[in-house]
């Protein structure tokens, strides 16, 4: 392809938001050529979108257990190395009030698929969080569950739900996953999250086994079809005791610039920058944030189970990654230009 022809395309992404698969392939393979104006252009739409805001959300890691095995999961039900936790209500309510003293009014709660945490208890966890923080936003990120549960949820006051798809393509899907996990159940999730007025998150890591430029572009039109509230990306990192140990890890770079397309896909989108990004780079998170990105998770999981939530190798425990440490952040993030602020930071069209 010539250079003016891949200038056309990024042209045509930044004026319509969206592209076909066959483009937005030939745009991941030919992005060097516009890099740069597509990173202006998302700095100049994030900026537009929120001004010189920065989100944040407090994260609890719920649990560690999960009854399925993805093959690059660290926590995977087959990982015997793993110090398996699951927090007691009390934990999670004591992180909860934390939080909450320090003007936190957003939380994440994060697990894996854990048989041990019943609808009952977590519905029961939702209604103390509102006791608690009568106007804290709730985001669920504890896998697939079915349409019943996913309205029972909400209606204890659950409003978001991260749930990344991982890979739109169905070879793709079975060379990251086992045969008892299912692709079309994960999709059926997603849009039963949307149907029931969920803020939705969805998205994928970059740079696993079997991923080519194709199967994002796949991905990336599947995102332009679900119009997701929240998009989380980051790159893949191997763990240890895992079927993909020994792979490379992905491409901050890549990351990076699909984080970029997003953004222009998707102007008001609530985009985390992960902690993967600052596990494999010094510059990743300050860049996707520079660029991109509108939300940052500090963490109020319990000190002393942080270590075991280990999701790949060489989680960067950064100081700023403590919610305790939230004046550092505040500090970090002004030197970027950004401020932090504690609001709920809901999707607004
Ligand atoms: S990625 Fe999620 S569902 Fe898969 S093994 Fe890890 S925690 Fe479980």
């Amino acid at each position: 392809m010539y250079k003016s022809d891949i200038k056309q395309l990024a042209d045509e992404l930044i004026k319509t938001r969206r592209l076909s698969g066959e483009k937005f392939e030939q745009l991941l393979t030919h992005r060097d050529v516009v890099k740069k104006e597509i990173q202006q252009s998302a700095k100049a739409v994030t900026t537009k979108s929120f001004h010189r805001t920065l989100y944040v959300r407090g994260l609890i890691e719920i649990s560690n257990y999960c009854r399925n095995n993805c093959f690059y999961c660290g926590i995977r039900r087959d990982n015997d190395y793993v110090s398996r936790y699951r927090l007691t209500k009390d934990e999670i309510l004591k992180s909860v009030r934390l939080g909450t003293d320090m003007g936190f009014k957003t939380f994440v709660l994060q697990g894996g698929e854990d048989p041990g945490l019943s609808d009952a208890f977590l519905m029961d966890v939702l209604d103390s969080i509102h006791h608690i923080n009568p106007e804290a936003a709730i985001t669920l990120s504890i896998g697939e569950k079915d349409t019943a549960t996913l309205e029972a949820y909400k209606s204890h006051g659950a409003d978001r739900f991260l749930l990344r798809h991982e890979t739109k393509n169905r070879d793709h899907y079975y060379q990251l996953h086992p045969e008892t996990m299912s692709l079309e159940n994960r999709l059926r999730a997603l849009s039963d999250l949307k149907a029931l007025g969920y803020q939705t998150g969805s998205g994928i890591m970059v740079g696993t086994p079997g991923q080519t430029y194709a199967t994002l572009a796949e991905d990336l039109v599947y995102l332009h079809e679900l119009q997701p509230e929240m998009v989380g990306i980051g790159p893949f990192i191997p763990a240890k005791h895992t079927p993909f140990e020994n792979e490379p890890a992905g491409s901050v770079e890549l990351t990076l610039f699909l984080l970029c397309v997003l953004r222009l896909m998707f102007p008001k989108a609530n985009i985390p920058a992960t902690t993967s990004l600052n596990t494999l780079s010094k510059t990743g998170r300050d860049d996707a944030i520079t660029y991109a990105c509108n939300v940052y998770m500090p963490n109020l999981t319990p000190p002393r189970h942080r270590k075991d939530y280990a999701l790949y190798d060489d989680k960067a425990c950064f100081k700023i990654e403590a919610a305790e440490n939230l004046d550092d952040l505040k500090a970090i993030m002004k030197g970027l230009g950004r401020e932090v602020v504690m609001d709920r930071g809901d999707f607004h069209v």
